[in-house]
């Protein structure tokens, strides 16, 4: 009997899932992802936008064009009810991207369509088995399908980390709080409000009439669906009444748990997004960061899959990811506490606003919630080894062009701003592409500001730099056995 199968099954065509499956097939890896979901309807609004590396990942693989085009860019974010201004971001895309979570899916899911990833929708992962050399899922209805490696982009409650045994430590929620979207009878109250609690805001959904809000519960509940009554209790404790709220479209409940997945790969089996930390909604970063996990772990995976490297490459994904989850949940548990309205937080947050009117705290802050500070590895002899590579403009012998556009065919990049023709790849040439370049302006990484222009890089396919050149190879074939096939 033919046990069907895909190299690469993925549980959950979510942001994640999705960001995941079009590095793999870009890398030409046979992937399938099974969802759940019939179609890419979101239930209400969540995550309302992307910020500046989640767009300049999309902008490296030629796709940034089709958000853009849908959303509204802010030049502002918003901490502890201040506003920010973030324009001066060393980037391209220096504005966070309004736009909803549904037309981010609809977007992703246009892309892997285009790139012929299979999708098995309207079915469930039940249950697998990792047998060593390769992993048996079976679905919902009693279908089995095998792969090499299984990844789940399955959410916060991922069947996938669950059943795979992985521990998911983290901070028990203190505080619920109730999404939703609805009709007010009286004026909507626009804006923040601080309760002892927590937060309250309200906001027109899109132009208007309906809003969308946030309301701190009076105390911890953990149910997961929350009704009208609900939110009748939680609007009259911050704001004195129950607002007139009607036409009830959407309720959704959330807690300030903060919680990540130990481990993120166990065996034959590797989890992202959501599925290896959770948070609260504060700080909106938890589809941004999914996204950004799926393209550290699809090119490494890929090569994996391919042959090109062998497994030790896929425990950088720990090495590099983990430290980037811990410190989002430690950002999301800051934003929480101050968002409480007792008088020494309200103090704290009076302090925080001096802090961010000065010029460097003010950037390190939006540069960092942007996700453009990502160092992997240890600091190295120049700034630009293990960051994220900016997209400079540089001539080539094929004219004028831009390192993000070098990166659209998500495959390792040696530039050469030296001696033309001074590099080489020996047996790497068919994995790598070599590209002499010029380049005349200024090298300006966010936080750190400008810094020499290299003479020479090793771009992975995520956009960081593996490796820095000093006018000499020293050091590449090391770099390029590291990264690029062993
Ligand atoms: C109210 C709210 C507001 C938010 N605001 C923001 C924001 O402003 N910015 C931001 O970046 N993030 C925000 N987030 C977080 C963001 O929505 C999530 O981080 C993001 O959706 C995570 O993507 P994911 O693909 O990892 O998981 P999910 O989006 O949860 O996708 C998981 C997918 O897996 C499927 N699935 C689950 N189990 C199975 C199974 N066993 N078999 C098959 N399919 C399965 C599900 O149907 C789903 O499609 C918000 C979240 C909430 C709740």
């Amino acid at each position: 009997m033919t046990v069907q199968g895909h190299e690469v099954i993925i549980a959950g065509a979510g942001p994640t899932g999705m960001m995941l499956a079009g590095e793999l097939a870009l890398a030409g890896v046979d992937v399938a992802i099974i969802e759940r979901r019939l179609n890419q309807d979101v239930e209400g609004s969540r995550a309302s936008g992307l910020h500046p590396r989640a767009i300049e990942i999309l902008d490296q693989r030629g796709v940034a064009d089709r958000f853009l085009a849908q959303g509204k860019k802010h030049h502002a974010v918003a901490i502890a009810g201040m506003i920010v201004d973030a324009s001066d971001r060393s980037t391209r895309h220096n504005y966070t991207l309004g736009l909803w979570q549904e037309k981010i899916e609809r977007g992703l899911a246009d892309w892997i369509s285009e790139l012929g990833v299979t999708l098995y929708r309207g079915c469930e992962l039940e249950t697998f088995v990792d047998s060593g050399d390769h992993v048996e899922t079976q679905m919902t209805g009693g279908r089995t399908l095998r792969c090499s490696y299984l990844v789940g982009c399955d959410g916060g409650r991922s069947r996938v980390r669950k059943t795979a045994g992985i521990q998911f430590p983290g901070s028990e929620p203190q505080t619920s709080y109730l999404i939703f979207e609805a009709a007010m009878a009286d004026d909507p109250p626009l804006g923040i409000r601080y309760g002892e609690r927590g937060l309250y805001a309200v906001g027109w959904l899109d132009d208007g009439p309906r809003v969308r809000g946030v309301a701190t519960e009076t105390h911890l509940e953990r149910g997961e669906s929350p009704n009208e009554e609900d939110l009748k209790v939680a609007l009259a404790a911050g704001y004195g009444s129950d607002l007139g709220v009607n036409e009830v479209t959407w309720v959704s409940r959330f807690t300030d748990a903060a919680r990540q997945a130990e481990v993120y790969r166990k065996g034959r089996i590797l989890l992202a997004g959501d599925a290896a930390h959770i948070h609260s909604a504060v700080g909106g970063q938890g589809l941004n960061v999914g996204m950004q996990d799926a393209v550290n772990l699809g090119w490494k995976l890929a090569q994996v899959v391919r042959g090109i490297s062998s497994e030790a490459l896929l425990a950088t994904c720990q090495e590099e990811r983990h430290p980037v989850g811990a410190a989002l949940l430690e950002q999301t548990l800051a934003l929480t506490a101050l968002n409480r309205g007792d008088d020494r937080t309200t103090a704290l947050r009076g302090l925080m606003a001096k802090v961010m009117q000065m010029d460097e705290p003010r950037k390190w802050y939006t540069e960092t919630m942007s996700g453009l500070d990502i160092r992997y590895g240890e600091e190295g002899t120049h700034r630009l080894l293990g960051r994220r590579m900016p997209d400079m403009d540089i001539s080539t012998v094929e004219g004028p062009t831009r390192i993000f556009k070098l990166l659209h065919a998500a495959r390792p990049v040696l530039v050469n701003f030296g001696t033309p023709s001074s590099l080489l790849l020996d047996r790497w040439g068919s994995h790598v592409r070599l590209v002499d370049a010029r380049f005349e302006g200024v090298c300006e990484l966010p936080v750190i500001g400008a810094v020499p222009p290299p003479l020479a890089v090793l771009i992975r396919p995520d956009g960081y730099v593996a490796w820095v050149g000093d006018g000499t190879d020293a050091g590449l074939v090391d770099a390029l056995r590291t990264w690029c096939g062993d």
